[in-house]
């Protein structure tokens, strides 16, 4: 007997860092697995790798290994709001009275938040300065895992985020140059230059959402009951807190 297939709907989302049109249709059974998996491991390389499974499986896309690492996020927020639901519900505690406040969040109202004046063109001196490129999935695996970055690591990192390094209109491509070669050319950096690549990092684009909220819950206030009325802001940054 031939069981029945299913198709599956498609989707367009708008890629962050382009701009581009990408195709997916919402993961399946087992990739929802597969992503659950991820998203409680602890082992972070296990954890990417599950994450590029899925998105390879659901997009039509070329090269995830050099897309940025918000681009990513963002992709596998649209998937899951296709094919779970566009209502999470995280759950957090009133700082005020201790109940618990459920909060619903449209996962499609969620954006990857730019900053204004954000620049991946730092100026060193009049003629010479670095062009950035954002941290993406293959950098932070070489990296040898997303957490507990010793400082070696966060280095080779930012020169891995390094695209060129321009003197005048010459532009010298990083992936040309040995690791030594770039780190005798941060090492002669003063710290105001070193500010500068720090700021690149600090005001990337990232998945970001404010979420303000109002106590609904019940308290004894002087023998009677009226509402703890507590109002606050969540920020909300983490795949693992979108997906609460
Ligand atoms: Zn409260």
């Amino acid at each position: 007997m031939v069981l029945p297939s299913i198709t599956t709907p498609r989707y367009t989302l708008e890629q962050p860092s382009t701009g581009k049109q990408i195709s997916y249709r919402p993961f399946l059974v087992r990739e929802e697995k597969i992503l659950l998996m991820a998203l409680e491991s602890d082992d972070a390389f296990e954890a990417i790798q599950a994450t590029k499974q899925v998105i390879a499986n659901c997009c039509d896309l070329e090269d995830i290994d050099s897309m940025p690492m918000f681009d990513i996020e963002y992709i596998l927020l649209q998937l899951r709001s296709k094919s779970v639901g566009e209502i999470a519900e995280p759950a957090i505690a009133c700082p005020e009275c201790g109940g618990t406040i459920k909060l619903k969040l449209d996962l499609s109202k969620v954006k990857v938040q730019k900053t204004k004046d954000h620049t991946s063109k730092i100026q060193l001196t009049s003629t010479v300065g670095l062009v950035m490129k954002y941290p993406t999935y293959a950098m932070l695996q070489s990296a040898k895992g997303a957490e507990n970055f010793t400082s070696v690591e966060t280095m080779d990192l930012m020169l891995d985020c390094i695209d060129f390094i321009y003197d005048g209109d010459q532009n010298h491509k990083a992936s040309d140059q040995t690791k030594e070669e770039l780190h005798a050319f941060i090492d002669q950096l003063t710290q105001a230059h070193f500010a500068k690549i720090q700021d690149f990092f600090d005001t990337m684009p990232k998945l970001e959402h404010t979420m303000s909220y109002t106590c609904a819950n019940k308290v004894e206030d002087a023998g009677e009951q009226s509402k703890c009325g507590y109002k606050g802001k969540l920020v909300i940054s983490t795949l693992q807190d979108f997906f609460g």
